[in-house]
């Protein structure tokens, strides 16, 4: 009895912030920007800079997501986006949001790279880059399930120093789970890229549809090709120690409109519901 009523209040509770977040007139660093969108604005697709913004239909309603970079100016109130040849115009709120730190010891390798290295981060980083750029129009699914069961060992969004110097921010969230545990797609999706490069090791890229993409790396083998269709819960790979990495754990990052979001908006249907 006394848990049916705490499981009740729990329920009331998670379903009154998914209202708030779906009325939101407000986002922050890192996180997405929801907004209905009218079927013919749908029809016409968003661009931001040339870039694609996702849009997707669920329920017969219509709605736009737009990353909000983690390092955005604060002081930033609106958006200027294109739909078909119209500007269209995201105005909302930033909500502060603090990121912590956290102090990484590796190998040097990662921190100062031969010549050689470099002429291979270089290769390996337009390779991506040229990934980055593709995406396939199916629709999105945003009803994310975790990809790995593992415990949450790096947040989004942390500082992050190596051998105590400033290197880029986290970009992902960080699972440490065994060597050989099941890595599985979180949405469906088109596998865009696979490889074995110098930072990332081992990885999966996934394009979710629409340019909400995904991408897993540190992987011990890999379970799928370049065009692959994957649906929810097929498995990818497996949790391995490749690339920059400290330790068995999966690295999982999410980009739209190519900027870096928090993976975990997606986790839990927080997005539209
Ligand atoms: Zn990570």
């Amino acid at each position: 009895m006394k848990l049916s009523i705490i499981l009740c209040l729990a329920t009331l509770t998670f379903t009154q912030v998914l209202a708030t977040e779906n009325n939101q007139e407000f986002t922050y660093p890192g996180g997405i920007y929801v907004k209905e969108i009218s079927i013919d604005q749908f029809r016409n697709g968003f661009y931001y800079l040339d870039i694609k913004v996702p849009t997707l239909k669920k329920n017969n309603s219509y709605y736009l997501l737009f990353g909000i970079p983690r390092d955005i100016n604060p002081d930033t109130k609106e958006i200027t986006l294109k739909n078909g040849e119209d500007d269209y115009i995201l105005s909302f709120t930033l909500k502060e949001k603090s990121f912590g730190k956290q102090y990484i010891n590796i190998s040097k390798k990662f921190t100062d790279p031969s010549e050689t290295v470099i002429d291979r981060i270089i290769t390996e980083k337009n390779i991506l880059n040229s990934a980055r750029n593709k995406w396939v129009s199916s629709n999105i699914d945003t009803d994310f399930i975790l990809p790995v069961i593992g415990q949450i060992s790096g947040v989004f969004g942390t500082d992050r120093f190596y051998n105590n110097k400033k290197g880029n921010y986290h970009n992902g969230v960080d699972f440490a789970a065994s060597t050989g545990t099941n890595i599985v797609a979180p949405s469906s999706g088109i596998v865009l890229l696979t490889g074995d490069f110098f930072y990332n090791g081992k990885f999966v890229y996934i394009d979710h549809g629409m340019n909400l993409k995904s991408i897993f790396i540190h992987m011990d083998s890999i379970k799928v090709s370049k065009g692959d269709h994957v649906h929810k819960g097929d498995v990818i790979g497996h949790v391995g120690n490749t690339g920059k990495s400290t330790g068995p754990h999966l690295h999982w990052s999410v980009t739209l409109n190519s900027v870096y979001v928090d993976p975990m908006i997606f986790v839990n249907n927080r997005i539209i519901h």
